[in-house]
């Protein structure tokens, strides 16, 4: 720091006027003696005529003086204060109007035309705005992340909107999401990224998730980009950990060519907590839709929602008149399995029954757990041939199918009921379920482990008969 002159008025300029005009006094003053010092003769210099001369003279320099140096720098420190004014009043407008077109580094920066101090007011006013634009944007990036996730309940969606944003804002050049769902991760998200098939094998995402901490990997080894035209290694590797109130939930990984800027960093840091959040509440939807329909010890949908969709695929079928076969199932003797080898071994049948079913169906099939040990296939666009091959493969694979435990092989069988719309008559989801039952109530009469189609003539007293289903009903009420 240069020495400064002591602060004598509130205002600079009168200041320097002071200053100025005491110095043209001063030298006016020492102008005489000077003379005399040369040799002038000493009623010359020291006449009242000439020292008025000289103080005038003085007084004259130091108020040119002043006025050039006000002439010269004002107009600047002027037009200085008058752009940053405009810039300030731009970013009010835009943070008013949330419109912050107008309001780019370019447009709202001071013109800077000198190498000295008012340069660097203005250097330093430039990079002042630039640090709040860029503070702005990070919010708005920020902002925007947030309500994209938010607005995106399912998982794979989700995860996807979020590696895009990632990626876009921290210029990576590949990445992915991993999901750690029932103790197994699983990709939820890949952009770009070759050797991630297996993400429990890769070091790094272990390590990542156990620590619950960022892992930088250098040029990672058995990685690679994959780009338009050529496959790289990447330079560095980021793994950022994702977890909801200390439990993990999975992780985030970005690749990039060349190492992440710090502003990359800052974003990704920032990132971090608003996905992790929508991570958490996404696999709570996620796991709330599961519990509506799904059944928890088969995997299978359960009775409601198969009612539901048994009543959609009704419908669809009655107005297009396509056929709609439904196969009621039901395992043979299950109480003895029950009896002999306990329940947890009747559970361990009822899965691989259960598992058995959804291996047989195709593609539209809807398997259910009607009840017990009791199941219902919905077969859309089956007749009652398809069926009948369907329900006879389902018969001879349960009858082959071996249970084993660590202390014994245990098979078991089931019978099957058929019935199919159009070919039966049926005008409503519950009859066509009437006719299914009637048929299982016959397979079970007529010996078990096999499949029977409701005869013509029962398919009447299907409406008005004894069905295994009504003596049910009956039973309860
Ligand atoms: P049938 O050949 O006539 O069908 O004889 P069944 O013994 O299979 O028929 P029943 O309806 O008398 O017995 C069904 C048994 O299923 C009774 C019940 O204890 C058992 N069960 C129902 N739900 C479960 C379950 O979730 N787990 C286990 N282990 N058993 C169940
Ligand atoms: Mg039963
Ligand atoms: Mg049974």
């Amino acid at each position: 720091m240069g020495m400064v002159l002591p602060k004598l008025t509130q205002k600079l300029c009168y200041d320097m006027a002071v200053w100025m005009i005491g110095l043209g006094l001063t030298i006016g003053l020492l102008f005489p003696p000077m003379m005399h010092w040369l040799g002038f003769p000493t009623e010359e210099v020291y006449s009242s005529r000439f020292m008025l001369a000289c103080l005038t003279a003085g007084l004259m320099m130091a108020v040119a003086n002043f006025l050039v140096a006000r002439w010269v720098v004002a107009p600047r420190l002027r037009r200085l204060s008058s752009q940053a004014r405009q810039v300030e009043a731009a970013i009010r407008r835009a943070t008013d109007t949330n419109d912050w077109h107008a309001c780019t580094p370019e447009k709202c920066q001071l013109t800077v035309d000198s190498a000295d101090e008012i340069g660097e007011i203005g250097r330093s006013f430039n990079d002042l705005v630039d640090a709040l634009l860029l503070s702005h944007a990070v919010e708005a990036a920020v902002n925007e992340f947030v309500h994209r996730l938010t607005g995106k309940l399912e998982l794979e969606p989700m995860s996807e909107e979020a590696l895009d944003r990632l990626i876009e804002h921290t210029q990576a050049d590949a990445g992915a999401v991993i999901v750690e769902q029932a103790g197994e991760l699983t990709l939820t998200a890949l952009r770009g990224i070759q050797g991630l098939s297996d993400p429990s094998a890769y070091a790094p995402i272990r390590h990542c998730l156990k620590s619950n901490s960022q892992v930088t990997v250098t040029l990672p080894e058995d990685i690679s980009i994959d780009a338009v035209l050529t496959r790289f290694r990447p330079r560095q590797l980021v793994l950022i950990p994702l977890a909801f109130k200390g439990v993990p939930l999975g992780l985030f990984l970005l690749a990039r060519a060349h190492e992440f800027s710090q502003h990359a960093h800052r974003m990704m840091t920032l990132f971090q907590q608003s996905f992790a959040l929508a991570l958490n509440n996404a696999q709570a939807h996620h796991q709330l839709q599961h519990l509506v329909v799904i059944d928890p010890l088969t995997g299978l949908y359960n009775r409601r929602f198969g009612m539901a969709r048994l009543s959609e695929e009704f419908q669809r079928a009655t107005r297009g008149d396509a056929a709609l076969s439904l196969l009621m199932l039901d395992i043979d003797h299950f109480k003895d399995v029950n009896d002999t080898h306990g329940h947890l071994i009747g559970d361990r049948v009822l899965i691989e029954v259960a598992q058995t079913l959804k291996g047989l169906s195709r593609e539209g099939d809807i398997v259910l757990r009607y009840g017990g040990e009791e199941f219902l296939m919905l077969l859309p666009g089956a007749t009652n041939d398809s069926g009948r091959i369907l329900a006879e493969r389902i018969c001879h694979a349960i009858a082959d199918q071996v249970v084993e435990t660590a202390q014994l092989r245990l098979q078991v069988t089931i019978s099957i009921g058929l019935a199919c719309f159009p070919d039966q008559d049926a005008e409503t989801p519950e009859a066509l379920i009437a006719l299914a039952d009637r048929a299982l109530y016959q397979a079970k009469e007529a010996g078990r482990n096999r499949v029977q189609t409701c005869m013509p003539a029962q398919t009447r007293q299907a409406h008005s008969g004894r069905t295994r289903e009504s003596k049910r009903l009956a039973a309860i009420s």
